[in-house]
């Protein structure tokens, strides 16, 4: 049984994550932390007849909110508003990222790390650099979340090919999605290239892979002013927590097929052999990985043998990019005294 900590629980995101965290069956305690509302959340969901506990903590309470957790999922911060480019958000939301990640330093050193929070391409790296400045950096237990992005990526392929025809189970295993989690950072990859080509036969790949790409536009402008992808992110957010949650309690017997998460590739065995492949000296990078008791274990680096001209294209269109968002992170974090 695990304990789980959400960090900005009562957010548009938060509080749907909670609910799914609270049903689930591996989670016995889940607490949650936010600057608003964590201890009324906590409250509505202690009545749930699951065996889980839910636990509210405000500012003051943050180190009991984190002593003994093993999974803190982070999707504190500000959203995304129209017109504001998911860099827009960094400066407020790396500055939240680094402080949370001191407490989790100091109150739950060993915790597997979920960052949401976007940008997740330039946020991963602040915790990286929080936590190796403090020597508790722990390169199998920091992931950035970019499973909506891969949910999309299979919504959107049934899409195209019919609702009727196709099931999205199906689909699950044609394509994929590496690189980042912003814009052009964001490459579908298929895994059955027979789908791949039947989008180039209809010339719908191109707009597929922008909507892949841009998906997120379409709900910041469906919900005119008022928000970004809240529900969609509480499932993606879920779902890999719920992968990693089966490793954890299944130990090495679980579900063992790979799932990307933004991990920090040097530190992890095959994480060197994929930045040969790729030819690149980008340190942070969404790839397939293994996961055994919730941690990290592996970055697999075949399916880049795999890539069809397409797609080698789009890396090479997304490693500058990448690069230059994990740099934005690192030097701010640096440079940040809290
Ligand atoms: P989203 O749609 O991304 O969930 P919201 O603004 O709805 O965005 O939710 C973000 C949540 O993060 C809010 O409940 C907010 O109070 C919370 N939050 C912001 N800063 C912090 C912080 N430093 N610590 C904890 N929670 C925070």
């Amino acid at each position: 049984m695990v304990s789980v900590t959400v960090l900005g629980s009562s957010g548009g995101i938060g509080q749907p994550l909670s609910l799914l965290l609270k049903l689930d069956p591996q989670v016995s305690s889940l607490r949650l932390y936010d600057l608003k509302l964590s201890h009324g959340n906590a409250t509505d969901l202690s009545h749930i007849d699951t065996n889980s506990s839910a636990a509210g903590f405000n500012t003051a309470e943050i180190a009991l909110a984190l002593k003994g957790s093993q999974l803190v999922i982070i999707p504190a911060g500000i959203p995304r508003k129209p017109g504001m480019s998911r860099d827009d958000l960094f400066k407020i939301n790396a500055k939240i990222i680094k402080s949370l990640t001191v407490q989790i330093a100091e109150h739950a050193p060993d915790a597997r790390i979920l960052v949401i929070s976007n940008p997740v391409n330039s946020l991963v790296p602040i915790v990286y650099e929080t936590l190796q400045s403090v020597g508790k950096f722990q390169p199998g237990k920091v992931m950035g979340i970019t499973t909506l992005d891969i949910i999309r990526s299979h919504t959107f392929l049934v899409d195209i090919l019919g609702r009727t025809a196709y099931s999205v189970d199906k689909l699950k295993d044609a394509v994929t999605v590496v690189g980042g989690h912003s814009g052009e950072t964001i490459i579908p990859i298929f895994t059955d290239q027979k789908y791949y080509r039947r989008l180039r036969d209809t010339r719908t790949y191109e707009s597929y892979v922008h909507r892949v790409q841009f998906g997120g536009d379409e709900v910041v402008k469906a919900k005119d002013g008022s928000g970004s992808a809240t529900l969609s992110m509480a499932w993606a957010g879920y779902s890999f927590a719920k992968k990693l949650l089966n490793s954890l309690h299944l130990n090495t017997a679980g579900d063992q097929h790979p799932i990307p998460t933004f991990v920090y590739l040097p530190g992890l065995p095959g994480g060197k052999e994929l930045q040969k492949k790729l030819n690149t000296s980008v340190e942070f990078f969404s790839a397939p990985v293994k996961l055994e008791k919730g941690i990290v274990v592996a970055v697999e680096h075949d399916w880049v043998d795999k890539l069809n001209e397409d797609e080698k294209k789009l890396i090479a269109k997304c490693l500058p990019i990448l690069e230059n968002n994990i740099k934005k992170g690192l030097s701010f974090s640096k440079d940040t005294k809290l």
